[in-house]
């Protein structure tokens, strides 16, 4: 670093400390190692200061620093996001603003941008209500929520994104403003799927709907079964309803206290199933998939609350979107999975479309709507990419993709020109770049 740099970061804390109530780190201090580390363990960023934010106000004089003093700047709930490490720039943590209200009569929360989802879940499931989350607890709802947010009652009520009601938003030049369906409506068209490229949002206030209790988990098959499952589920998933979401995963029966000890680590076929209804009308919907896989090694489904439900993800080194499964995709997957010695990679098939395909007036831009299904490998061989990229479209999911080299094909074509032009309105120098970077347009 030089020593102009050192000067800077020195002045920019300086400057900071006296009208912050969150606390200012800078290398070397107590706390400092502590904040600046995202999860992913590869990386290991050197910001030239860390601010945890308390209030809107601190987020707002931390924006106006890293202008001021032309520094990089990137905003952390969880780290569980960030895939870009900021090395001398100004890293701005929310963790601490975790506040979440919810209104169970007009069925809304309101919630801080360091709130996680279990935040929420906690906050909501007592008056039987519940948020769009995910399949995992600690993710940051704002994060999540801005990148599209895909979760297992989105093909029931849409992707979280679509649920935002309005925001608040501490601009790349520093002004606080609102962004609803009424002011600064194209910012708010572009927070909805834009993830955070356009301002750090300080609130995010949004829908939750009547979901208490669902039927589903995961139950797992033999694997020899893979084929014949996958066949089934092609044809069948388009006939489910909304309110039955699931995936097919190729994988190892997990090491988890709820396996029969002999069971796991078995390369099976799981089938991932949450129905927002009563488990004799859920068991009759899945009967098709269950005669296809033949007597469960495991049968997980249950009766459980809503807020127990999270199943997991499967890390996306190969995503895509495919309109249908033909025959070669489908051996394709199989004959990956399927490796000697129980090696093959996990692969997971989900059923999307439902009302993700069915977006209100207005809605942000999220994803490539309307597609049936998404493939996911994690560890895939270059021969297996080769044989399915034919099939797929080349999209991906904001939120699923860790390239940031990949941003634009988690967009339609007209959904990236449109946000390139949002981008040139709020941050024509392009300060919200770290990450996945739209950039203004030209
Ligand atoms: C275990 C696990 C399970 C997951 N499951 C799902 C899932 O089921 N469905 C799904 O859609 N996604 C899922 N994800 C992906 C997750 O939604 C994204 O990684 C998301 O970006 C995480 O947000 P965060 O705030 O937790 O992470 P962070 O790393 O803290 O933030 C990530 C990015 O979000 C943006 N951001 C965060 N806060 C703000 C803010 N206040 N203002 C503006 N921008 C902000 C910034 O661009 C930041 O770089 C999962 C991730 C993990 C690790």
């Amino acid at each position: 670093m030089t020593i102009t740099a050192v000067a800077d970061q020195r002045s920019a804390a300086r400057e900071l400390r006296p009208v912050v109530d969150g606390a200012v780190h800078l290398p070397g201090e107590p706390g400092y190692d502590e904040h600046r580390r995202p999860l992913m363990p590869t990386l290991d960023p050197r910001p030239a200061l860390v601010v945890e934010a308390v209030t809107p106000a601190d987020v707002q004089a931390a924006v106006r620093a890293a202008r001021e003093h032309d520094l990089p700047f990137s905003v952390q709930a969880t780290g569980h996001g960030t895939y870009v490490p900021n090395d001398g720039g100004l890293l701005l943590k929310t963790t601490a603003m975790n506040t979440v209200r919810i209104d169970p009569h007009l069925r809304i929360a309101k919630v801080r941008p360091g709130a996680v989802w279990g935040d929420v879940l906690a906050a909501a499931a007592p008056y039987g209500l519940a948020p769009l989350s995910g399949s995992s607890a600690t993710v940051g709802v704002t994060g999540y929520t801005l990148g599209g947010g895909m979760g297992w009652l989105a093909r029931r009520y849409g992707f979280a994104a679509d649920s935002v009601l309005s925001a608040e938003v501490v601009t790349p030049d520093g002004r606080r403003v609102i962004a609803d369906s009424h002011y600064n409506t194209d910012l708010f068209w572009a927070l909805r799927g834009g993830g955070g490229n356009f301002g750090v949002v300080t609130s995010l206030t949004f829908r939750l709907y009547p979901v208490a209790q669902v039927y589903g988990g995961i139950s797992w098959f033999p694997a020899d079964r893979a084929a014949s499952v996958l066949r089934t589920y092609r044809d069948w998933a388009g006939s489910a309803p909304d309110e039955l979401s699931t995936a097919v995963v190729l994988s190892r029966i997990p090491d988890a206290p709820s396996i029969p000890e002999p069971l796991r680590g078995w390369r099976a076929v799981g089938i991932k199933a949450m129905y927002t209804g009563d488990a004799e009308t859920a068991e009759g919907l899945l009967r098709p998939l269950r005669d296809a896989a033949g007597p469960a090694l495991v049968d997980g489904y249950r009766t459980m609350a809503y807020a127990d439900a999270a199943m997991g993800g499967t890390p996306a080194r190969f995503f895509d979107f495919f309109p249908e499964l033909g025959d070669e995709v489908v051996d394709t997957l199989v004959h990956a999975a399927d490796r000697p010695g129980g090696i093959g990679p996990t692969v997971e098939i989900r059923h999307w479309a439902g009302a993700t395909g069915r977006p209100g007036p207005g809605a942000g831009p999220v994803s490539h709507r309307g597609v049936s299904f998404s493939v996911i490998v994690d560890q895939p061989e270059l021969s297996v990419t080769d044989r399915l990229r034919p099939h797929g479209i080349g999209g991906s999911f904001r939120n699923f993709l860790a390239d940031t080299s990949r941003t634009a094909t988690a967009y339609t074509a007209a959904d990236w020109a449109r946000l390139r032009e949002v981008k040139r309105s709020y941050d024509p120098h392009n300060v919200f770049h770290l990450g996945h970077d739209i950039p203004p347009a030209a």
